[in-house]
């Protein structure tokens, strides 16, 4: 296999992308949970460039959107095999945010500078038009690839995936033995693979005791004070006992910060009778937040000795494990890169979630993987086009390898 034909020709789509990408930002899909109309027309005016492709659509109902619908659109490309590379990007992206921030107006698309503005540009807009535009090459050339390739254009990523990529499994839409990359994440340089997420784990403390004027302390049990305390004691134990370290993240351990607080009395000569806070911890895959739930209610028996009353809620979890980087998906990416880049790609793992996290919790190994400067989700987005063309030419050899 040649792959300089390839290559060129993904070159020769380089204004198409650019136009295709502008008019995409233009269509303003935001989710119906963020006040937005969903993404129904941006998927309509995208199925315009699908020819040549297998074209599946799936409407999953959600009366707040317009038409009813948040479409999820399919495009595949039949290899040799019958088993399947995945490129996921979403369709939906996020508000404006505080408007004078913006330098460019960011429903309309300014190219400058080698740059792309708007919102969605980066964020997935880049790697949804480099996934068609490798299509669109590869269909041109009228080559068969040695994997089959299907472009997946979802919904409902910024607002949870119940609409997109979560139905989408529940319905079985993912061969077992797919390969599933999720461009929507990465570095400038496009040379790390994200292959594993620390587990999320919000806590909600709320500690009750007996509220009482403030000159009279003897009286009631003052719930700041014992929260404080018990918040401290529990960040320590957590520390303390979930010392693991992994190179791949940044920072290498578990994280457990104290974070929102909320208001518990108006006045100052109060003595507050409830307090109500929260932790957001990051665990490393190599342990489960079943371990670390435990703990905090072995500190919660501990206090509850002293007479106050401690409710532990866990008010978010998701955790997935990683995808062994031996992986076939992420070999096949490392080796595209090398062939269509000549870099030499690493792997890492990040402390938030990705959408990857529902694949991998589904069984599917996942490599999340794009070339971003991250303006994802800020005022003055942008994507660069030099991005959006090399990544279009890795998604063009991915099949191939
Ligand atoms: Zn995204």
């Amino acid at each position: 296999m040649d792959f300089k034909v390839l290559d060129e020709k993904v070159e020769e789509f380089r204004d198409f992308g650019v136009e295709l990408l502008s008019k995409l930002i233009e269509l303003k899909a935001i989710s119906p949970d963020s006040g937005g109309e969903g993404e129904l027309k941006k998927a309509e005016y995208l199925e315009r460039f699908l020819d040549g492709f297998e074209v599946e659509r799936i409407d999953v109902k959600d009366e707040r959107a317009y038409g009813g619908v948040r479409p999820n659109v399919i495009a595949r490309i039949r290899g040799e095999k019958r088993r399947t590379i995945w490129v996921v990007s979403h369709l939906d992206v996020v508000p404006e945010g505080d408007e004078k921030l913006w330098k460019t107006p960011p429903f309309r698309a300014v190219v400058r500078e080698g740059k792309i503005f708007g919102r969605g540009s980066e964020d997935n807009g880049q790697s949804l038009v480099a996934s068609l535009m490798a299509g669109r090459a590869i269909l041109e050339l009228g080559l068969k690839p040695k994997f089959s390739l299907a472009l997946a254009f979802v919904a409902d990523e910024e607002t949870g995936s119940e609409f997109g990529i979560q139905e989408l499994i529940r319905r079985g839409i993912f061969e077992k033995d797919s390969l599933i990359v999720v461009p929507d994440g990465g570095t400038p340089e496009g040379n790390l693979i994200e292959i594993a997420e620390k587990s999320i784990l919000w806590l909600k403390f709320s500690v009750f005791g007996r509220q009482t004027h403030a000159s009279s302390p003897h009286k009631g049990l003052n719930a700041n004070r014992l929260a404080m305390k018990f918040i401290l004691e529990v960040d320590r134990k957590l520390r303390e006992t979930f010392t693991a370290e992994n190179t791949l993240f940044t920072p290498p351990r578990s994280t457990f910060e104290p974070t929102k607080r909320e208001k518990n009395v108006d006045n100052v000569n109060t003595i507050p009778g409830v307090d109500v806070s929260y932790m957001d911890c990051r665990v490393l895959p190599e342990y489960s937040l079943e371990e670390v739930v435990n703990l905090v209610e072995v500190v919660k028996k501990e206090f509850e000795k002293d007479g106050a009353r401690i409710e532990v809620e866990i008010v978010q979890e998701n955790s997935s494990p990683p995808t062994p980087e031996d992986s076939e998906v992420v070999k096949k990416l490392k080796e595209s890169l090398r062939i269509t880049r000549g870099i030499s790609a690493g792997v890492y793992g990040m402390g938030g979630n990705t959408c990857g996290a529902f694949f991998r919790k589904a069984g599917f190994h996942t490599a999340v993987w794009s070339t971003v400067d991250n303006t994802a989700h800020q005022p003055n987005e942008y994507c660069r086009i030099e991005n959006l063309v090399n990544d279009a030419k890795v998604f063009a050899v991915l099949p191939f390898v």
